[in-house]
């Protein structure tokens, strides 16, 4: 039996993981991959001692950092339930199963995608899921936000500091966001929001050039000359797993305790972009994973 099992190889899970180790925890990180959110990341910017770095190439340093400590690793391996029966944790994935005293779930999310022609081919190059990310690829340009609830308004008022001109592009009949971001965007005069708009396509050649929809009152298709697309429709978090061992906010995230990352059930813990924590960035889920693993150790001397 493990005293720890993590669950995702992402940057949460993997410093959960050097964390445990130090601390001489026996411990098994399952992951169906390692390379999460942050290996789509085109280029970071924003990651301590690093100015400039591709996404794939810091979780390639974080796994090699991982693997320099003793600890079991699963790749290629999806946690599908965990059960605690008297105490102990019981973790079934498609492979096997395996028994902890403790579990911390860092299972992370992925971003809800247009799934539209360029799409895909674009990501990178103009079409971004993270405005903190990749704000300053806009610099002096012009960007569209798809989606108008909280995130999207906040995308389009955040994006005023960096571009010309901002569109904000939803497919319900209005905004959704709060009122008092719908009051800011519509006295900014940068923005420009268009409703029943249904995004059928992203063109471009090197770099994204046009953003084609269709008007879903009037059926006309059109085209919108931008240098940057933001896709904020939300996210699906890997959670089903827990079922009833976790309390889930409004959003879907896991409920964690901000001091310990505990959750309601004993000896589980989340970290990183599944919990309820307000900035999903690379530095929070270190730093979060961390975290997690010593409210674990904590937790296990207590229990002894
Ligand atoms: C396109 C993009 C660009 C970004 N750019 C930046 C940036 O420039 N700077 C920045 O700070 N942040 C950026 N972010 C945010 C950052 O990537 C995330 O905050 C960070 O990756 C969260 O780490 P995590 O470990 O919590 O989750 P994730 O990175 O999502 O990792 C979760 C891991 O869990 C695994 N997993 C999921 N379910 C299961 C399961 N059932 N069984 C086993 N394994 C499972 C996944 O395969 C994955 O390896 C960006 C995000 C995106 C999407």
């Amino acid at each position: 039996m493990y005293d720890l099992i993590i669950i995702g190889g992402g940057p949460a899970g993997i410093t959960a993981g050097i964390y445990a180790a130090r601390k001489k925890l026996n411990t098994l990180l399952i992951s169906k991959d390692f390379v999460g959110q942050t290996g789509i990341a085109f280029g970071v910017e924003n990651y301590t001692g690093f100015e400039e770095i591709r996404g794939l190439e810091l979780m390639k340093k974080f796994k090699n950092h991982l693997e320099k400590f003793e600890i079991k690793i699963n790749e290629f391996e999806e946690v599908e339930k965990i059960k605690k029966i008297n105490n102990i944790f019981e973790v079934k994935t498609d492979e096997g199963e395996y028994f902890a005293k403790t579990i911390i779930i860092t299972s992370g999310r992925n971003p809800r995608t247009l799934k539209v022609p360029g799409e895909k081919e674009f990501l990178g190059k103009g079409v971004s899921y993270c405005v903190t990310c990749d704000e300053t690829m806009v610099e002096g340009k012009i960007a569209a936000v798809i989606g108008g609830g909280n995130v999207g308004l906040e995308a389009g008022l955040e994006l005023t500091k960096f571009c010309k001109k901002i569109y904000i592009i939803e497919y319900a009949s209005k905004v959704t966001g709060d009122e008092i971001l719908q009051k800011e965007i519509e006295s900014d005069k940068k923005i420009n929001i268009i409703v029943d708009a249904d995004v059928k396509e992203i063109k471009g050649k090197d770099f994204v050039k046009e953003i084609i929809y269709e008007d879903r009152k009037s059926k006309k298709i059109n085209q919108l000359a931008v240098d940057g697309i933001f896709v904020e429709i939300g996210a699906v978090l890997s959670v089903d797993f827990a079922e009833n061992l976790v309390e889930l906010s409004d959003d879907g995230e896991i409920k964690i305790n901000s001091r310990t990352c505990a959750t309601k059930t004993d000896g589980l813990f989340a970290a990183g972009d599944v919990a309820d924590i307000r900035d999903k960035q690379i530095i929070i889920a270190c730093g979060e994973g961390a975290k997690s693993a010593l409210s674990v150790y904590e937790y296990l001397k207590k229990i002894k």
